[in-house]
C-alpha cells in the first residue's frame, strides 16, 4: 500500500514529479463520487484523508495489541507501550530532533501552544513583558498568547503583513525588544500560503534573549522540516494534516527549557511521587503526557510518517511547488477573482485563499460541492488576518500530494460553471 519510489516518475528534465494519480489508490476515502461527480479533495490545509495503511495499522493495533500504556506488567500492555513509544522515535527522527525525550506527544498543535502558554508562560512573563506574534496566526497560535498576556498585564505586539501577504519585516528591530520574552509564529500560513522565514526572525529574538514558538500545522505535511537547524525552542504540528489519526499531535521542546517547566495538566502518569500534601513530577516527555493519550491514534501515525517517508518530503514539496505554480496561473486568469498570498510558489505552500467579486465564498464553497470538489469556505481560525484582508471570508482550495493538474482543472472548470449559473 506504501508508495514506492518506482511510483515516483521521473520527467524528461530530471525532476522528479509524484505520480499522484498512484497515491490517490491508497486512499480509499478519494474514491468515491459526490454528487454525481469524482470526489475532488482540496480542503486538505483542514485535513487530509487518510492512506489504506494508516487504516490497517489503527484495526491491526486494536484487533492485536490494544492495551494502556506505562502501567501493564502483561504481554499486551507491554506491546502497545513499545508501539506508542516507537511512534516518539520516529517522529524524533522525521524532524531532525536526536533525543526523543523532546518530543511530547499530545492531541495536537491547539495543545502543544495552549501547554507552552500556560507552562512557560506562567512562570515567565511579567507586567510589562513583551509577547510578539504575527498578523497572520491561526487562532491557536493566537489565543493563547491575548488570554496570557490579559492575564499577566503583557503586551501583545505583532509583525504585519504586506498586501501580497509576507511578513513585513522593517520595522522587526523595533517590534522585537529586550522586553521580548516569546515570538510565536507560524511556519506555514493556513490563509496565505505564506512560507515565514522563521530561522532569520527567530535569530533576532534570541538575541534579545526571546523564546521561539513556531507553529508548524501547515508546514510540517509539506516539507522537511529539521528543529536541529530551524533556529526554534518549541515547534508543533497535528497528526491529522499529515496523513494520521486525529486527536493525536506533537510538541517537540529543547530538553534544556522542558526539563524546567511545570505541568500544565495534572493526573496519571505524569508523576514520580504522590502524597496528600506533596507531589513530584515525572521526567520529560511523560511529565506532559497526563492520563490515557490517544494510543491507537499515535501508534497509526507512525505509520503515516512511514507514508511521506517513503515518498520523501523534498519530492513533496516539490510537487506542491509545481501544483501551486499550476493553480495560480490558472485561478489568476479568472475574471473577478482574487487571490491571497504570494504569488511565487517557491515560497508558498499550496493553500490558495479565494474570493469572487460576486459569489460569496460559502456560495463557492456549495457550488463546488454540487461538482464534487472539496474546499473550505470562511475565516479558517484567523479572524483578525481576515479583517486586514478586508474579507468576512474565503474560499481555500488546498492541495496535497494525491492532487494532480487535473484538479486543479477540475477546480478552475467549475468556478467559470458557477460564474454562469449566478451570472456573473
Ligand atoms: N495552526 C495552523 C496554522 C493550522 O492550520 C491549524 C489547523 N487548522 C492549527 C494551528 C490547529 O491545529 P489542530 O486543530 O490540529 O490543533
Amino acid at each position: 500500500m506504501h508508495t514506492r519510489p518506482e511510483d515516483i516518475v521521473i520527467t524528461s528534465d530530471n525532476s522528479s514529479r509524484l505520480c499522484a494519480r498512484t497515491i490517490k489508490a491508497d486512499f480509499p476515502v478519494l474514491s468515491q463520487d459526490i454528487n454525481g461527480h469524482k470526489l475532488v479533495y482540496l480542503d486538505n490545509a483542514a485535513s487530509s484523508q487518510k492512506p489504506q495503511s494508516v487504516i490497517d495499522e489503527l484495526s491491526r493495533f486494536y484487533s492485536e495489541d490494544n492495551a494502556n500504556i506505562h502501567r501493564g506488567l502483561h504481554t499486551l500492555a507491554e506491546r502497545s507501550t513499545n508501539a506508542y513509544e516507537s511512534t516518539r522515535k520516529r517522529v524524533a527522527k522525521f524532524i531532525g530532533c536526536q533525543n526523543p525525550d523532546e518530543v511530547i506527544l499530545n492531541s495536537g498543535t491547539t495543545a502543544g501552544i495552549n501547554l507552552i502558554a500556560y507552562s512557560w508562560g506562567e512562570e515567565h512573563i511579567n507586567e510589562g513583558d513583551e509577547i510578539v506574534i504575527t498578523e497572520m496566526e491561526h487562532h491557536a497560535n493566537l489565543i493563547p498568547w491575548v488570554i496570557l498576556a490579559k492575564r499577566k498585564k503583557a503586551v501583545l505586539k505583532r509583525i504585519p503583513i504586506t498586501s501580497d501577504g509576507r511578513l513585513n519585516l522593517d520595522d522587526i528591530e523595533n517590534i522585537i525588544t529586550d522586553r521580548t520574552k516569546i515570538l510565536a509564529l507560524s511556519h506555514m500560513s493556513n490563509v496565505l500560503g505564506t512560507i515565514n522565514p522563521v530561522t532569520e526572525i527567530a535569530e533576532i529574538a534570541h538575541k534579545h534573549g526571546a523564546i521561539v514558538v513556531a507553529d508548524g500545522a501547515q508546514a510540517v505535511p509539506h516539507m522537511p522540516v529539521d528543529v536541529s537547524t530551524l533556529g526554534v525552542d518549541f515547534y508543533t504540528f497535528s497528526a491529522h494534516k499529515m496523513l494520521g489519526p486525529t486527536g493525536v499531535g506533537v510538541l517537540w521542546g529543547k530538553k534544556e527549557l522542558l526539563d524546567k517547566m511545570q505541568p500544565f495538566m495534572t493526573g496519571g502518569e505524569m508523576i514520580r511521587e504522590v502524597h496528600f500534601d506533596k507531589v513530584t513530577w515525572a521526567e520529560i516527555p511523560h511529565r506532559f503526557e497526563p492520563g490515557t493519550p490517544n494510543i491507537a491514534g499515535v501508534v497509526g501515525f507512525a505509520a503515516a510518517i512511514d507514508y511521506l517517508e517513503n515518498i520523501g518530503m523534498d519530492k513533496i514539496r516539490q510537487h506542491e511547488i509545481e501544483i501551486t505554480r499550476y493553480a495560480l496561473e490558472k485561478l489568476s486568469k479568472i475574471d473577478k477573482l482574487d487571490i491571497q498570498g504570494p504569488t511565487e510558489p517557491d515560497i508558498r505552500g499550496a493553500a490558495i485563499s479565494f474570493t469572487d467579486h460576486n459569489v460569496h465564498p460559502h456560495d463557492i464553497s456549495t457550488f463546488l460541492d454540487s461538482k464534487g470538489i472539496a474546499i473550505r469556505a470562511g475565516h479558517h481560525c484567523a479572524q483578525p488576518l481576515l479583517r486586514i484582508l478586508g474579507k468576512v471570508a474565503t474560499a481555500r482550495a488546498s492541495f496535497y500530494i494525491y492532487n494532480d493538474e487535473a484538479d486543479v482543472d477540475a477546480l478552475v472548470q467549475a468556478i467559470i460553471e458557477m460564474k454562469k449559473y449566478f451570472g456573473v
